[in-house]
């Protein structure tokens, strides 16, 4: 399937995993033909006024859009679940006072997990993996990539950093938990107080959930309001089979009353996925706008 949607609801860029500018992100779209799109940025809201202000100039629809991460919550089956966060106000004052507690803890975690790689004996420069992370928060992709520069005898790739000390189940693992992160319902209230909706990120990637049609039952019941449906299951490293997945997240979010959206989780140059490979149509579109106020 080759074809490019009119509407992508969700793309990363360089304030948060994704490797294009807001601006050069937009005008990707507008030369694939894509009218409306969310940038969903990891945790911030950096990217969005200035792909706003791009979109403007080239006749991309931009809605403000975030993609918060929450902490494990084992007892309720909530595992790396992501919530997608569409039509926020991104100066409204408490997201920016929790936003900013969010991405210092998870500043503060990568520094503690730099500092326990030297006592493995690996010279990593903090400063060094906070300058490659750029606009955005470090990752653990960016202490990987660090780690190779200086010490190339010890690691054969990014993977091979993961296996031996960054994956939270490495023999030598430096994994340690952030000291604040979102709960699923947290993430939900604080998207409503921003003036948006919630909706749960491509649910065929969460692995972890036992029982992924309860949890999604107990995140409608604490107030989500869509499911992401349209998502490139099968390409890259997400898995799955889109033609099984999506008619059955349909149905899911019919039965509990959640919206659906769609987009293609474009990262530019570090993944395979295609803007606009998925993503919605545009009579689709035009229900969610109305029903929404967007
Ligand atoms: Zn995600």
């Amino acid at each position: 399937m080759n074809r490019t949607f009119p509407v992508d609801l969700q793309t990363h860029t360089t304030f948060s995993d994704g490797t294009d500018t807001p601006e050069e992100l937009v005008s990707k779209a507008a030369a694939c033909g894509i009218r409306v799109l969310a940038v969903t940025d990891h945790d911030g809201v950096g990217g969005v006024a200035a792909a706003r202000a791009a979109g403007a100039k080239s006749g991309v629809h931009v809605l403000p859009a975030i993609e918060l991460s929450t902490t494990k919550e084992e007892e309720r089956d909530f595992l790396d679940i992501h919530v997608l966060g569409y039509g926020i106000d991104p100066d409204d004052p408490t997201l920016q006072e929790t936003l900013k507690e969010v991405i210092e803890s998870r500043v503060e975690q990568k520094i503690r997990q730099v500092r326990r790689l030297h006592d493995y004996g690996l010279h990593v420069p903090e400063q060094d993996v906070l300058d490659l992370a750029g606009d955005g928060v470090p990752g653990r992709p960016h202490i990987a990539q660090i780690a190779i520069q200086h010490n190339p005898a010890r690691f054969s790739s990014i993977d091979d950093v993961f296996d031996q000390y960054l994956a939270p189940d490495a023999q030598d693992s430096v994994w340690v938990p952030r000291r604040f992160s979102l709960k699923v319902k947290d993430a939900i209230e604080l998207i409503h107080a921003a003036g948006g909706k919630a909706v749960l990120a491509h649910p065929g990637v969460y692995h972890r959930v036992g029982n992924l049609e309860d949890a999604v039952r107990r995140m409608a019941e604490a107030g989500l309001d869509g499911l992401e449906v349209f998502y490139p299951y099968g390409s890259e490293d997400r898995g799955g089979d889109a033609e099984e997945l999506i008619p059955r997240f349909a149905g899911l979010a019919e039965r509990f009353g959640l919206f659906a959206t769609g987009g293609s989780d474009y990262h530019g140059g570090s993944r395979k996925n295609r803007l606009g490979e998925a993503g919605l149509e545009w009579d689709q579109w035009e229900q969610l706008r109305h029903a929404n106020g967007w």
